[in-house]
């Protein structure tokens, strides 16, 4: 063994507790540090030839490259849709590590029974029928993909071919049916060989960005055919939710696969108040949430539900001699694009097991509590209006005149300090936006970042 090797194993405990006290530290500092920060990128540096060891490792991150970093796990970034990671997250993601199985087959351990068990609890959250089967992958684009695979090949067997054995070419002309897709949806549809173009958007209700039902079915019928829609349950813009129960129906009239992109959106379940968001959800063929959004795991996390294994196996099935063929309950290599994986299920499971139902509960409300108080505060802050009603954790904004991207830049550019927003259009129009879905983001947040836009918006 490399002597540095032998010196780090030789001091494993005292190391370990080294970076954990590191570790608490910076958690302790987070809320005070710039959420964008101000300085300078370091410079990439060339290969070690003789390393530091841990410690000093440790001490190089610390020293370059920690202070560069943005305070994503923190209460006040806002930009895009990021959680942090919860104290119980945290541990099962070390923990991750500590035991680093490879949670594909079960050939050797139990690793793949904790992610099913894990899977059961996700499904139980979200309310989803007993017949949904779940896997984990890396994030909601990985999930939009597999769902979407899953679809192709559901096509496939109505058209009697298998685009997983024979190409997507064997498909003919596909369609797919959204109101306002996720732009993942586009690169799924780029890596299935469907292609971006095949995407076909439907109109969405006026000002909104949910499908226009009536729209949806004009659509259908001039497919003349079986296709895909992709229903959206939470989008980034605005929080705005199709008509889930609406769109499943039409498959009364229409044949097609309904996959619904509940990123987010998915945890409005767990809120009384929002519930409604996203009935009609189980009626789905596939699903996709994310969970190092608003479970608060660390990143690198998504379920991606069905009601066809049996065709996500034909896909994404692995045979080879050393692995157990697929049977009834087909070993996870089966079902994923990965092979290897880690044991992503672990954090959650953690974060399920210390906090539950009612712990991730209290999170979703607190969140959306924060979104309305900050929508109302835009309101109250003179130049500045709200471009849609928060209807879950998003509040989309923009200037009462003018509202030009630059400014909006600037003006982000501004509180980039105390906050992080990230930039978009809504119906033609830029904008800015705030999601909230952090654990640790309360009122005294948003009294911050409402304080900051208020002294901002006059000097941009
Ligand atoms: C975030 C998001 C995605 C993509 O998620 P990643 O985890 O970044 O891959 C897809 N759809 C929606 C609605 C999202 O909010």
């Amino acid at each position: 063994m490399h002597s540095r090797i032998a010196a780090d194993h030789a001091e494993l405990t005292r190391l370990l507790e080294e970076v954990r006290a590191h570790a608490a530290g910076v958690l302790a500092r987070m809320d005070e540090r710039e959420v964008v920060p101000s300085g300078r990128v370091p410079e990439p540096e060339g290969l070690p030839g003789e390393g530091a060891g841990l410690a000093g490792a440790l001490a190089a991150f610390a020293d370059r490259w920690e202070p560069a970093f943005s305070a994503s796990a923190g209460p006040r970034y806002l930009g895009f849709v990021t959680g942090g990671a919860t104290p119980a997250a945290l541990a099962g993601d070390w923990m991750t590590g500590v035991w680093d199985q490879n949670s594909v087959t079960s050939l050797d351990g139990a690793g793949q029974s904790l992610e099913r068990e894990t899977v059961g609890w996700l499904r139980e959250l979200f309310g989803l029928p007993e017949g949904h089967r779940g896997t984990f992958v890396g994030g909601a684009t990985a999930s939009n993909f597999v769902g979407l695979a899953v679809a192709r090949e559901w096509l496939g067997e109505r058209a009697g071919v298998s685009p997983a054995e024979d190409g997507a070419g064997a498909l003919g002309d596909v369609r797919v049916l959204s109101g306002a897709a996720h732009s993942s949806v586009f690169k799924a549809l780029a890596m299935l060989g469907l292609g971006r173009r095949s995407l076909v958007g439907v109109p969405t209700v006026d000002g909104r960005e949910c499908v226009d039902v009536a729209a949806l079915e004009g659509a259908l019928r001039d497919a003349g055919g079986p296709c895909v829609v992709v229903a959206n349950a939470g989008t980034v813009n605005t929080g705005d939710f199709d008509d889930l129960r609406a769109v499943a129906g039409l498959r009364e009239r229409y044949p097609f696969w309904l996959h619904v992109d509940a990123a987010f959106g998915g945890f409005a379940a767990l809120s009384a108040a929002h519930a409604h968001l996203v009935e009609g959800i189980g009626a789905a063929d596939s699903i996709c949430v994310d969970l190092h959004k608003w479970l608060n795991v660390p990143y690198g996390s998504a379920l991606q539900f069905t009601r066809r294994p049996d065709l996500q196996a034909a896909v994404f099935r692995n045979a080879a001699a050393y692995l157990r063929p697929l049977g009834e309950t087909p070993d996870l290599v089966h079902l994923t694009p990965e092979n290897s994986r880690r044991l992503r299920a672990l954090a959650a499971w953690f974060a399920l097991r210390a906090y539950g139902r009612e712990g991730h509960r209290e999170i979703v409300e607190r969140c959306t509590a924060c979104a309305r108080a900050l929508g109302d505060a835009v309101e109250a802050v003179p130049g500045l209006r709200l471009l849609a009603p928060v209807r879950l954790n998003v509040v989309c904004f923009t200037f009462a005149d003018r509202p030009d991207a630059g400014r909006l830049a600037a003006l982000a550019e501004r509180v980039s300090g105390e906050a992080f927003l990230t930039p978009t259009v809504h119906a033609g129009v830029p904008a800015l936006r705030a999601a909230f879905s952090g654990w640790r983001t309360g009122e005294a947040d948003v009294r911050r970042v409402a304080a900051a836009l208020r002294e901002a918006v006059p000097r941009v």
